[in-house]
């Protein structure tokens, strides 16, 4: 009797062995089948690139970042000799053949634009080009070379067939405000057709959530809840550049921030930054310091935002609407505004600021 019951026993001990080794065994191959987490980083566009893949390998996420790197060497570096960009602003006037993503985001940003009024206006390149915020030697220009760059930011001179594009005479194309938006996306259709199963991108001020992240961190055969949502946080504008004053709650989605904070000179204490009304031929003072926008695609969510800092809060809304985007806006008294679609998914986490 004690005999078979010893026996039972130790039969017992090597069945729950077996079943821990086997177990382990799974798990090891979860992780070695790319379950775990995947970061990299790089950098493109003048702007840091970070990449982390749920369900993906090394390789996809080195994939990304050379979808994101084709995408500003061959279409749209404004300084990368023979990128279509460079190309059309050095033989303006010519028409010139694009490659058809070129022409796809020229088509897509050209039909924002009119959406948006032109308060974004990829036309305005002279005008960048004259302020020289991004350069070692930025400036204030006068009066007539403000008037003389914004003659030349008509963007019904910008003339789209097919793939042959060409711009006016004296023009230059800069699509600053939307190129990171669309690195988002390009690497984002990348990761969808590799099969990875949750990414997030970022490069620069634009981030691309795609799926859901997985709750603990790795996508596991065991785990019955496959994913959560993400959470991003938005930079404290008047802190540095790693502090949050808030985070949001989201599901895939794409979403950028434009603000005065990011690039910018001084002078006389006057503060000059890098988005310009297409009116005035300034930095826009709309009143805001910054402003994060939510929407379905990356090329969207940067020109919005770009868009809602230089219209305002008011006339931000009605455009939001149209294209099903939330936004998040800051005010220099630190009080933060937010469309009826997010405003339940912030959590204010400065006290400083306040949520109205
Ligand atoms: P973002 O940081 O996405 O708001 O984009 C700002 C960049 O877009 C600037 O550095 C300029 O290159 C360009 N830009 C500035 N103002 C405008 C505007 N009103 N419309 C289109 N592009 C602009
Ligand atoms: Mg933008």
């Amino acid at each position: 009797m004690k005999n078979s019951s010893n026996k039972r026993n130790k039969n017992l001990s090597a069945f729950a062995f077996l079943a821990v080794v086997l177990l382990l065994m799974l798990i090891a191959g979860d992780i070695k089948g790319g379950a775990q987490s995947v970061n990299k980083s790089s950098s493109a566009m003048g702007a840091a690139v970070f990449i982390t893949l749920y369900g993906g390998t090394e390789d996809n996420a080195d994939a990304m970042i050379s979808a994101i790197k084709e995408l500003d060497e061959k279409c749209l570096s404004p300084t990368v000799e023979g990128s279509d960009i460079f190309r059309l602003n050095e033989n303006a006037g010519a028409e010139l053949e694009i490659s058809q993503k070129t022409a796809e985001i020229l088509k897509t940003s050209l039909e924002i634009c009119a959406k948006s009024d032109s308060a974004l206006n990829v036309a305005l390149g002279k005008l960048v080009k004259l302020w020289g915020i991004d350069t070692d030697n930025p400036r204030v220009p006068a009066e007539e070379e403000i008037k003389t760059a914004l003659e030349t930011a008509d963007l019904s001179k910008i003339i789209l067939n097919g793939n042959k594009a060409k711009i006016g005479e004296g023009q230059l194309v800069d699509l600053g405000a939307i190129g990171k938006g669309a690195a988002c996306d390009i690497a984002a259709e990348t990761a969808k057709k590799l099969g990875v199963k949750a990414a997030s991108i970022s490069v620069g001020g634009s981030v691309t959530f795609v799926g859901l992240k997985p709750a603990n961190g790795v996508f596991s055969r065991f785990s019955k809840n496959e994913g959560v949502q993400w959470s991003i946080g938005i930079r404290d504008p008047f802190g540095p550049v790693s502090e949050t004053f808030a985070s949001v709650k989201t599901g895939p989605a794409s979403v950028s921030t434009s603000g005065n904070y990011e690039k910018y000179f001084e002078k006389d204490g006057v503060r000059y930054h890098h988005i310009f009304s297409p009116v005035t031929g300034y930095p826009s003072d709309s009143g805001l310091v910054s402003v994060t926008v939510f929407s379905d695609s990356g090329l969207l969510s940067d020109a919005l935002s770009t868009i809602c800092f230089v219209l305002g809060y008011e006339k931000s809304l009605p455009v939001l609407k149209e294209y099903s985007a939330e936004a998040v806006f800051v005010f220099p008294d630190k009080t933060v505004k937010a469309t009826d679609g997010i405003k339940d998914s912030i959590t204010i986490k400065n006290s400083e600021f306040t949520l109205v």
